[in-house]
């Protein structure tokens, strides 16, 4: 009787096929997803803005979009850049551009040129013969400095005139479509027609990269998915206004994951609105976080750690995990710098003695405390095998000195092992 294959943990093969260079990095084509935040300073305010770029892009952005919506904002661009640079920032910037695109990038011949990418909302350039107007004059300063494109729809400002052509169209139909599925067919439809509409005002195919946003999940992972069969442009992938803390958290993972692990998107944006007096990084960390657990990339050691339950008799579980993971976060920057492949680290803390060896066992490195009615030692077991046994007040040093042992061990001369 064959075996049913359960263990086939590869991303199915959409991943676009054309690469779109946004300054030295590579979108698409296979290359791995590329993580991308955005600013919320005023963008005339060159120096705070620039100090947000090089936060974001510490944390790891690996492109950092900017608004530019006004002259002074536009104005202000190759100040921001000449800082980053300065700075030592390398991420590459995207002007965000809306309604007055076509005069800020003309007006302003310094700000397209300091700018890698330039991100178009079809939905908004003008209406009638202005928008094919207005859109043509961006694209010939794309055309002009060699810059890609974003073709960024969003569903908040969806061109109204293709809008109401399809739902015109659709009441035609003999069986009508629910005006919900024509909304994402004209999202589908502006990006796709906008990108035909950028090649014949002579903007390469390769540097052209399509997003069609939507807030709602369900949504997302429809229009994206028609979005990638249709076309082999680059997907920038990103539910919009996901909202405040968990929630926008759990729904932005929930369809991004699915979309990635379909082998759909090739560079991610999370749009979480911040809390007041939060850390706008927080969007990079949910990205790298999201494609780490979808073992698409590696930014961190991963600790697998249980939650803990009525077995686990004292806080010192938790405390531990606390500890181990602060430790390592602690180290990560010189780990980088010292032990290349490090970010590929798995460690598991556990509470007792149910899953605790098991998950430990899986680990590279992994420890399980004793719970409720154990004797109280904790064993220690290093790729698989039983490597010592810890005990007293001391638990939580003594498994830090054996984690950085391991890694100097395992990393120490740059080899993955
Ligand atoms: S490993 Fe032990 S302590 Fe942790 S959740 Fe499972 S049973 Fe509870």
């Amino acid at each position: 009787m064959p075996l049913v294959q359960i263990a086939d943990r590869s991303t199915h093969a959409r991943r676009a096929s054309v690469v779109c260079r946004v300054g030295g990095v590579p979108v698409g084509g296979g290359h791995p997803v590329v993580v991308q935040s955005m600013t919320n300073t005023d963008t005339a305010d060159a120096a705070a803005t620039a100090d947000q770029i090089a936060h974001l892009a510490g944390v790891g952005s690996e492109i950092v979009r900017i608004t530019v919506n006004t002259r002074a904002a536009a104005a202000a661009v190759p100040e921001i850049t000449r800082r980053v640079r300065q700075a030592g920032v390398e991420a590459p910037l995207v002007g965000d551009f809306h309604y007055n695109g076509h005069l800020l990038l003309t007006e302003h011949p310094d700000c397209a040129a300091a700018l890698d990418k330039y991100r178009i909302n079809p939905g908004n350039v003008g209406v009638g013969d202005q928008h094919d107007e207005n859109f043509r004059r961006m694209i010939e300063v794309a055309v002009r400095h060699g810059k890609p494109v974003r073709i960024g729809v969003n569903w908040g400002s969806l061109d109204r005139a293709l809008l109401t052509s399809l739902m015109d169209e659709n009441a035609r139909r003999a069986e009508p479509l629910e005006d919900r599925a024509v909304v994402l067919e004209a999202m589908r439809e502006s990006a796709l027609r906008s990108a035909e509409l950028a090649e014949r005002f002579g903007q390469p195919h390769d540097r052209i990269v399509l997003s069609a946003k939507v807030s709602d999940v369900r949504d997302l992972v429809s229009v994206y998915r028609t979005l990638a069969k249709a076309s082999d442009y680059p997907l920038h992938l990103g539910l919009t206004e996901a909202g405040l803390g968990i929630p926008g958290i759990v729904a932005t993972t929930a369809a991004l994951s699915i979309l990635l692990h379909e082998g759909i998107g090739d560079t991610i944006r999370v749009s979480l609105t911040p809390a007041p007096g939060g850390d706008r990084a927080d969007e990079v960390r949910v990205c790298q976080q999201i494609l780490q657990s979808l073992g698409l990339r590696h930014f961190a050691p991963q600790v697998t750690s249980c939650p803990g339950c009525g077995r686990t008799t004292s806080s010192s579980f938790q405390e531990l995990a606390a500890q181990v993971t602060a430790h390592i976060q602690e180290r990560l920057t010189s780990w980088r710098a010292r032990h290349p492949g490090v970010e590929e680290l798995r460690v598991a803390v556990m509470g007792c003695v149910v899953n605790g060896p098991g998950e430990s066992k899986h680990a590279d490195i992994g420890i399980s405390l004793p719970g409720s009615g154990e004797e109280p030692r904790a064993p220690v077991y290093v790729d698989g095998a039983l490597r010592t046994t810890l005990k007293g007040d001391t638990i939580a040093r003594d498994f830090a000195a054996l984690l950085d042992e391991y890694v100097e061990r395992r990393y120490g001369s740059g080899a993955s092992g």
